[in-house]
């Protein structure tokens, strides 16, 4: 990430705003803007989320792993406003077993992005299944958008939540429907 542009891009943004504050609050925001979105909101970009789903070896076939309550934060890369919310993940293992951490910080490097939550919901998805060869993965992520919370729609309070699904979770309406009920959600 070139942080010498982003801070000069700030700058530029800023004086298109025409922004004045006085005793000298604006002078650092351009590089701590920088700092903030280099670092954290985009610190995504720095994992390769196959390669931090590290798993041990299990017997095939045992009971679905759920994951609940994972805390999600992102940017959404129409208005570059954040959407904040939870992701629950849950998977019918095969002979991989993820440990638990992996699975947040699948869903960490990949949220701390530019994102669609619907893209963002898939790729979560396709890793698990790419990594863990599972027998099947559903995942669901509840997040609230502020470019909709914020901007002229003004849906206060309204939570976005998408869905997706491999193997036989998103093909067998039974064990698809059995999970949701355990996320606590009916099918
Ligand atoms: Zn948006």
């Amino acid at each position: 990430m070139d942080q010498e542009k982003m801070i000069a891009g700030i700058r530029t943004f800023l004086e298109g705003i025409g922004a004045q504050f006085e005793n000298g609050h604006l002078d650092e925001t351009p590089e701590r803007v920088a700092r903030a979105w280099a670092g954290e909101l985009l610190a995504g970009y720095r994992t390769d989320p196959a390669e931090a789903l590290t798993w041990t070896p299990a017997r095939d076939g045992g009971g679905p792993v759920l994951v609940r309550d994972i805390p999600l934060a992102s940017v959404c890369v129409h208005h570059l406003l954040p959407f904040v919310g939870v992701a629950h993940v849950a998977y019918l293992p095969g002979t991989r077993l993820a440990g638990l951490s992996k699975i947040g910080r699948v869903v960490e490097a990949l949220a701390r992005r530019l994102q669609i939550q619907e893209r963002l919901t898939e790729q979560i998805a396709a890793t698990l299944d790419q990594v863990l060869e599972p027998h099947g993965v559903l995942v669901l992520l509840e997040a609230e958008h502020t470019c909709m919370t914020l901007r002229g729609a003004r849906m206060q309070n309204s939570r976005l939540s998408t869905l997706a699904g491999r193997g036989s979770l998103e093909n067998d309406p039974a064990a698809r429907g059995e999970i949701l009920q355990l996320l606590g959600r009916t099918p």
